[in-house]
């Protein structure tokens, strides 16, 4: 998807949309406001919902939100509590991400003195000068 996609076009094709199911399975009357006023609301608080989820780009998710929404003709009673839902999803699975980048460290087991170096990779075949042998992975670091 498009970062630069348009958000108020993207809502404008969902009002309508909304209309059109409206008239087919009218929403049940609720106190909240209405989905543009409660998107509208997320938007002009995006600094807010960046303090609280630093790893997102929050109007990208929010684009990514109303996408999904879309393509899946969800509806929501309550926008801001499934952006949270949404938020704390996505800044689980990238908290995952970073945890399983691996990198591991090569270094010689006999020779504690030998340079020691770095390689996301398991497999890297490093050779050490000094000691005429292949160096091997002596530890790994998380994240
Ligand atoms: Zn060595």
């Amino acid at each position: 998807m498009e970062k630069k996609a348009d958000i108020n076009t993207l809502l404008k094709r969902i009002e309508i949309l909304e209309k059109r199911l409206d008239k087919l399975d009218p929403v049940a009357k609720t106190k909240l406001p209405s989905k543009k006023d409660q998107i509208d609301d997320i938007k002009k608080n995006i600094d807010k919902w960046s303090q609280k989820f630093p790893s997102l780009d929050i109007e990208f998710e929010l684009l990514k939100m109303l996408d999904w929404l879309q393509a899946n003709q969800k509806r929501k009673k309550d926008y801001k509590a499934f952006f949270r839902n949404w938020l704390r999803k996505s800044s689980n699975s990238i908290e995952k991400e970073v945890q399983d980048i691996y990198r591991y460290v090569y270094g010689c087991k006999n020779d504690e003195s030998c340079k020691q170096q770095e390689s996301e990779y398991k497999d890297m075949v490093i050779f050490c000068n000094k000691c005429n042998s292949q160096k091997e992975i002596i530890k790994s670091i998380r994240g």
